[in-house]
């Protein structure tokens, strides 16, 4: 070979060699660029945690050569298990095994102190199989991820078959314990966000996110044209309880109801504690017709729903108000709930364990609508630029309640 070949040669290496390099940091900005991607999308669905895990999953599977992926979370903040999310592919859990682990547990306690992944060998080796959860190697993972904000585990993410069964690189350990930290930092905002609204007996959302919520879908109900009913709702003669029983015995009963209406609803509903013994339930999408038969299916439940508390049983009745928003002639969420609750007076003042229908025609309604329309004509007149409008071009309106009889503001 002469010697001119042999520089080529070497040099036809290094050009391999260098640009090897070059791809492998190309494919490293690549998969940073896919962080900070995912890192402001977890940002974004950080209200809703079954969102958020969707998209923790699914980017796992694109970025990770993996067939499957799922992770175990706490259902509720105050939980004292980490459940197996029903958002879980290409996992096969066994039916036998209810895929619940404690908070607090060797297999959960060793993970917390750990900034690294695991595959099955790796955890047997560190905490011994019999510390291993049945939950956890039931689901053959290839590799085990913690979930962890600061000194704290949020959760458990496991992955399923690889698509080449060859040992994790390093690189892809590194990356998919960076994308743990990011999902856990999320995780803990979604429960943060849920413990400032959520009422902590009857875990019902707070009167005041409910407002939030049901004024955004009243908006969106006037612009795309869709019914929209609030259920008003409160529990007869509930004052007994407490009398008889004591205050324990009224809590166990808040709590017992609230598992049934949160029960009875659907996901894209909404549920709120609206003040002592009463509730207010948003039915998006939802016609009087069939927020009706939502309320009677409701009353009916909690009437005959058996309640034993301490030895003694119990019986109990919840009267219910419906109004239902005219996307035609909106009006404001505060507005909406006065209908439902003037309704709900009339199922008290008709017998109580009943549903009533509003009606436009109830004097401390009408009142209130022609009180607000002559504010509407009187801001108008003062400043006709401010006049608010919804995108759809209807009026919305925004009033103070004025009823006397049963305030609940
Ligand atoms: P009605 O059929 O007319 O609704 O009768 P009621 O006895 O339910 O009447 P009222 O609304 O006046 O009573 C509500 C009672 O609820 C009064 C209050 O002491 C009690 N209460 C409010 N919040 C709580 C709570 O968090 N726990 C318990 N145990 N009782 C509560
Ligand atoms: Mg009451
Ligand atoms: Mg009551």
């Amino acid at each position: 070979m002469e010697f001119e070949d042999l520089t080529n040669m070497f040099a036809q290496e290094e050009d391999n060699s260098s640009s090897s390099v070059i791809a492998d940091y190309e494919k490293q900005i690549f998969d940073y660029k896919q962080l900070i991607q995912i890192s402001m999308s977890l940002s974004s669905t950080i209200l809703d945690l079954t969102k958020l895990i969707e998209t923790i999953n699914y980017t796992t599977l694109a970025q990770m050569r993996t067939l499957g992926a799922g992770m175990f979370v706490m259902r509720t903040f105050d939980s004292n298990t980490f459940s197996l999310d029903d958002n879980y592919t290409g996992l096969e859990p066994d039916a036998n095994i209810e895929y619940e682990i404690p908070v607090n547990c060797k297999f959960t306690n060793f993970l917390t102190e750990q900034n690294k992944t695991f595959t099955i060998p790796e955890l047997k080796t560190a905490i011994g199989n019999e510390n291993l959860p049945v939950q956890i190697s039931s689901l053959k993972p290839t590799l085990i991820i913690p979930l962890k904000q600061k000194n704290r585990l949020n959760g458990v993410l496991l992955l399923g078959e690889q698509i080449i069964s060859e040992p994790y690189t390093e690189y892809e350990r590194e990356w998919i314990l960076m994308l743990a930290s990011l999902a856990a930092i999320a995780i803990n905002n979604t429960s943060l966000i849920e413990q400032t609204t959520t009422d902590m007996m009857t875990h019902l959302k707070l009167k005041t996110y409910f407002y939030t919520v049901l004024e955004e879908k009243i908006e969106t109900s006037v612009n795309e044209d869709l019914q929209l009913s609030v259920l008003m709702l409160d529990i007869d003669f509930f004052k007994k309880f407490n009398d008889t029983y004591g205050h324990a015995c009224g809590d166990y009963v808040l709590q017992s109801i609230s598992k049934i209406i949160a029960r009875e609803i659907r996901g894209q509903d909404l549920a709120g504690r609206y003040g002592g013994e009463e509730f207010v339930v948003m039915l998006y999408k939802t016609d009087s017709k069939a927020a009706i038969s939502v309320a009677e299916r409701i009353r009916s439940a909690i009437e005959t729903e058996k309640y034993v508390y301490e030895g003694s049983e119990l019986h109990v009745t919840i009267s219910i108000g419906v109004a239902t928003l005219d996307s035609k002639e909106p009006i404001s969420a505060k507005l909406l709930v006065e209908y439902a609750d003037r309704a709900l007076y009339q199922s008290k003042e008709n017998g109580r364990n009943r549903v009533t229908l509003a009606s436009k025609d109830m004097p401390s309604v009408k009142d209130n609508l022609a009180a607000n329309e002559n504010k509407k004509n009187a801001d108008s007149e003062k400043k006709p630029e401010t006049k608010k409008r919804s995108k759809s071009g209807a009026k919305t309106t925004k009033s103070k309640s004025t009823s006397k009889t049963k305030s609940k503001e």
